[in-house]
Parts: structure tokens; C-alpha cells; sequence
């Protein structure tokens, strides 16, 4: 496995390679549900492509950018073993430009649900995923459908920016408690994890409700909602797969999104109906 930390070597070693590219962008502190797609991406092409990257932009002031967990050399080990071909390891300095040209998240679908609570978060991924995608010049890239809106503004902006990557949305991977992995879940304390395991369980219940006939979106977020009591719930949402609010579930159209803190961890989790 080849470590490179400047987009112009990224650029040059990326030519070189003949085939197949599958891309597979992370902030790192890796965990099985990274090592998902990793895997996916190793068997679907020539070569993968992974990086690790914090990226301050899609960090609003105030939230946990200088606390977000670093691993390096621990994941630095997991791609090789992975057989990861190339790993991409920028710094800010080396990847952002003063006064830079921007891209901006949709003014609507980027501003609701985590757009809404984090304003211009989603700028900062796009720019981000946006230099990466033309860095790696990838097949197929990989993104988790734990960040389900992030999967769709990407797919989103590949479509109407034209770029040649195909977006494949990978499923979520969960402890066998039921919780969605997150870098961030190694902030909550023993307790803290307890009242979490409400987040897949309010999920869990909606999907009980659906299975028995329940279509009424009012009702299954009202019984949700009962579940989620010990979190400091931001949002409880029921859209369709092109993130418009839904009145009534769509069978194959449906994604059920929770957003929350668990004492100052904040935490989402969704399921795809
Ligand atoms: P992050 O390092 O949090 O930016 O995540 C990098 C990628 O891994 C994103 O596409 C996430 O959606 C995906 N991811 C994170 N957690 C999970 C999980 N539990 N299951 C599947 N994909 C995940």
C-alpha cells in the first residue's frame, strides 16, 4: 500500500493506474462499518483508493473538530490488511486554497433535517467530496447510508456537476446491541451507550409499525418519539429516497431519519423502508 499526503502526488500516482478505480472517502478512526465499503470496493475494482481526511469545513464552530478521534497509524494498518491500494492522507494546508472557489449544498435540500441543525455543514462535504472525486477521478465511489442525506446531496451533486463516478450506497453496519457504528461512539460513556440503544429501537418499532400496516408517517414518528424520551432529540423524520417530507410511507420509497444527543455526543441513525 502506497501513503501519499499531496493531491499533486495522489494526481500522478492516480494516472498511472490502468482499470477499475472504486474511491473510498473517511475521516478516519476506522470501524467495521468503513471497512464495508473498503471491502466492497476492493472486490468491485482494479484498485481502491481510501482517505482520511478531518475536514474542518463541514465542522461548524463550536462542534468537536479538535476533539474528532485521530488514529492514523491504526488505520493505516486496517487498509493494508484491507489490501488498499492507495491511501490519501492530505493536510489542510495542502488540500485548500485561500479565498477558494466554493461549492454550495442545495438551498433546500442541503438546509433541512442535518442541514437545519448544522448550517453549511454540507457545503464543506461537497467541497471536500468534490476535490476528492477529481483528485481520484473514480469508478465507483462508496458512501455509507448511515449519512443518508450526505449519500443523496453527493449523488446529487455527481449528477448535475456531470462527473463520471458512480455513487453506490452501502448499507449500514451495527454492533450486535443495535448500534449504527460511529467514529463518535467512543464518547459515550457505558450508561450514555445504554440510552443510545433507544435510537435503533425507535427505528426498529416504526419498521414493526410499517410491517403491520401502520402508513400514517404523524402516528409512527408520535410512537418513535415515546422510545427516544432519555435523548435530546433534533429531529425525528420520515422522507422519501429524494429527501421530500412524506404524510403517508411509500413501500421502497421510505427512509426513517433520527438525529440526537446522548450527552454531548450527538448521534444519527436511519433505516431505508
Ligand atoms: P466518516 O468517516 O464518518 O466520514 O464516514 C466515512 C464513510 O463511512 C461515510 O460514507 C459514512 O456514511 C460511512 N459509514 C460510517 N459509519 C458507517 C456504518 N456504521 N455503516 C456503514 N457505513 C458507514
Amino acid at each position: 500500500m502506497e501513503i501519499l499526503t499531496t493531491p499533486q502526488e495522489l494526481q500522478q500516482t492516480r494516472a498511472t493506474l490502468k482499470g477499475s478505480v472504486g474511491f473510498v472517502p473517511t475521516m478516519g478512526a476506522l470501524h467495521k462499518g468503513h471497512l464495508s465499503l473498503i471491502e466492497k470496493s476492493v472486490k468491485e475494482n482494479d484498485f481502491t483508493i481510501v482517505s482520511i481526511f478531518v475536514n474542518p469545513t463541514q465542522f461548524l464552530p463550536g462542534e468537536d473538530f479538535n476533539k474528532y478521534p485521530r488514529k492514523l497509524e491504526a488505520d493505516k494498518e486496517i487498509c493494508k490488511r484491507a489490501k488498499v491500494d492507495l491511501l490519501f492522507t492530505p493536510t489542510k494546508e495542502s488540500i485548500y486554497f485561500e479565498d477558494e472557489v466554493l461549492v454550495k449544498a442545495p438551498k433546500v435540500k442541503g438546509y433541512i433535517l442535518e442541514g437545519h441543525f448544522r448550517p453549511g455543514h454540507f457545503d464543506g462535504v461537497l467541497q471536500i467530496v468534490n476535490k476528492l472525486l477529481n483528485l481520484t477521478r473514480p469508478t465507483r465511489a462508496y458512501f455509507g447510508k448511515k449519512d443518508a442525506q450526505q449519500l443523496y446531496l453527493v449523488q446529487k451533486m455527481v449528477r448535475e456537476f456531470y462527473l463520471p463516478t458512480k455513487i453506490v450506497g452501502c448499507e449500514i453496519v451495527r454492533d450486535s446491541d443495535g448500534l449504527a457504528l460511529s467514529s463518535r461512539n467512543i464518547y459515550l460513556s457505558p450508561q450514555e451507550r445504554d440510552i443510545a440503544l433507544q435510537i435503533p429501537r425507535s427505528l426498529k418499532r416504526a419498521v414493526k409499525l410499517i410491517q403491520q400496516g401502520e402508513r400514517d408517517s404523524k402516528k409512527i414518528k408520535e410512537e418513535m418519539l415515546k422510545l427516544l424520551k432519555p435523548i435530546r432529540v433534533e429531529y425525528v423524520e420520515i422522507v422519501d429516497r429524494e429527501f421530500n417530507f412524506l404524510e403517508q410511507i411509500q413501500p421502497s420509497n421510505t427512509i426513517i431519519l433520527v438525529a440526537g444527543y446522548v450527552g454531548s455526543t450527538r448521534l444519527i441513525d436511519n433505516v431505508w423502508i
